[in-house]
């Protein structure tokens, strides 16, 4: 978030003097490292839980996909306009096409499907997707989830356009150049509070080899699941009634070559009941410095840190008086997530590889190794005197604009640049103005929303982009 933020403000204005602090000795080795994410370039195009079934049995509303789908071309509109000016380099060290599948079970899900696509078929950004309930079309699509499964109702959508995306990469690229551009970067260095001055200015303490504090006239605190904590330690009362809710998650991964080769595409699923939405299951192919891996999971659990390289305390030391209830209300409210959680901590390798099997029936254990990804601060946002979990991301920002910061998780990464954009418009609003009125308006197509209601810019969008990144059209 942050490099993308640096990356739109140097392109909108140049002159303007940007510092970026990062507590790692490394950017992007958060919550945006390949191996902490899942990768996915978020476009609701396989995704169940961003269209959720309407409660009359009718076909669902296509809404909130197409939002979220238009605020990932935003990506990809960006994204491409950095390769054509040597921001970003070759579209291959980061982005690559990778099928997008929805896959479900029994009657209930395949009827749910199959009215999702109805929804959904005739939507410009989504034109280009299938839909089968045929076993054998399906076992085409993906071989490795049909071999060895008996025959109950089973249902599939397919779309060729899916992307596979390296955040990490993203980060490293973007901050690199930011650094040529002589932003200065100081990594290992920590940011302890924040204080504003009578005049608005902010006052930045930190730690890390050199600890002192510097001046700055605006801030953006681009720092994953921190950013609530000094968020509230600035005081601004924008915070006040908000609190994260931390949710870990593990992955199988496979990297043996033969196994790798047989599947090609990431395929979603239903979530369990009382699961969280982003503990669908999925089994994904995965490229990461050019070596592609399959990744099942997310298996989610409980742990009171907000970034992986957090602390125990982030939790506990987040609860305010002004966010008590809201914390108390989303505990008792979500009891099925709690049970699922716990469930989840509870069960052992072996039971979590039969997850996998319902997915990948003939799978074999020691194909698979089990490892730790990055921690998702889901959002509690106030709501009366009591909170909600919300899923999603949120930008918070002072009235005086001198401030502003990003909670949320998922669809996050894939959703960078038009939260980064949003940010600019609290913050930056003169260098909006001045990336709309140059090189946005031309290339960035989308931003604003709009782009799906026009099949003509849609798929021009579509093609000019997919030529840039080198994807499938
Ligand atoms: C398991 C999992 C799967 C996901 N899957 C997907 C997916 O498939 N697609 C997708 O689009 N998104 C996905 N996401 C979400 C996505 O990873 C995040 O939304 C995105 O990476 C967040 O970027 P960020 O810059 O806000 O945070 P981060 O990448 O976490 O960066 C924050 C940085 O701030 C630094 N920092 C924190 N506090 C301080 C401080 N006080 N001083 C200095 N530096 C500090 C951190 O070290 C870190 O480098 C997933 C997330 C998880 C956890």
């Amino acid at each position: 978030m942050s490099a993308t933020l640096g990356t739109l403000l140097k392109l909108a204005n140049p002159k303007l003097k940007v510092v970026m602090f990062e507590r790692l000795p490394e950017v992007g080795e958060e919550s945006s490292n390949p191996w902490n994410n899942a990768g996915t370039g978020h476009a609701a195009l396989c995704e169940l839980n961003y269209m959720p079934d309407s409660a009359d049995g009718s076909n669902p509303s296509p809404a909130k996909a197409i939002a979220i789908n238009e605020q990932f071309q935003v990506s990809r509109a960006f994204w491409s306009y950095c390769v054509e000016q040597g921001v970003l380099r070759a579209p291959e060290t980061f982005i690559r096409t990778i099928p997008h599948m929805s896959f479900v079970r029994g009657e209930k899900d395949v009827d749910y499907l199959r009215r999702r696509f109805q929804s959904l078929k005739d939507q410009p950004l989504f034109a280009k997707m299938q839909h089968s309930e045929d076993p054998k079309q399906i076992a085409k699509w993906s071989p490795m989830i049909m071999e060895g499964r008996s025959d109950q109702p089973v249902a599939a959508t397919w779309i060729e356009q899916g992307t596979d995306v390296d955040y990490g990469a993203i980060t490293k690229q973007l901050t690199e150049w930011l650094v040529k551009k002589k932003v200065r970067l100081e990594t290992s260095t920590e940011v302890k509070r924040l204080y504003q001055y009578a005049d608005g200015s902010w006052q930045i303490w930190l730690g890390g080899a050199n600890p002192r504090f510097i001046r700055a006239n605006r801030v953006f605190v681009g720092a994953g699941g921190w950013a609530l904590k000094l968020l509230q330690g600035a005081g601004i009362p924008e915070i006040s009634g908000y609190g994260t809710f931390p949710v870990s998650g593990h992955f199988l991964r496979a990297d043996k070559p033969e196994l790798v080769a047989k599947h090609n595409a990431k395929v979603y699923s239903q979530a369990a009941v009382g699961a969280p939405p982003m503990s669908v299951p999925h089994l994904d192919t995965r490229v990461v410095d050019g070596k592609p891996s399959l990744l099942f999971g997310p298996f989610a659990g409980i742990n009171p840190k907000f970034l992986k390289e957090g602390s125990v305390l982030d939790l506990p030391k987040s609860v305010r008086l002004g966010n008590l209830l809201p914390y108390i209300s989303v505990a008792l409210k979500n009891f099925d997530l709690l049970r699922y959680l716990i469930k989840e901590v509870t069960k052992s390798k072996r039971q979590k590889f039969e997850q996998l099997r319902e997915f990948v029936p003939n799978a074999v254990e020691s194909d698979w190794s089990y490892y730790e990804a990055g921690q998702r601060a889901q959002i509690i946002k106030p709501k009366g005197r009591v909170g909600e979990l919300q899923f999603g991301t949120e930008v918070i920002a002072s009235t005086d604009g001198t401030i502003a910061g990003l909670l949320g998780a998922s669809p996050g990464a894939s959703v960078s640049v038009a939260a980064m954009l949003d940010v600019m418009q609290h913050m930056f609003p003169t260098e909006l103005e001045n990336f709309q009125s140059g090189p946005l308006s031309k290339t960035v197509t989308g931003y604003g929303g709009g782009l799906n209601a026009d099949a003509k810019a849609a798929a021009s969008h579509l093609r000019k982009t997919a030529k840039v990144l080198g994807l499938r059209a």
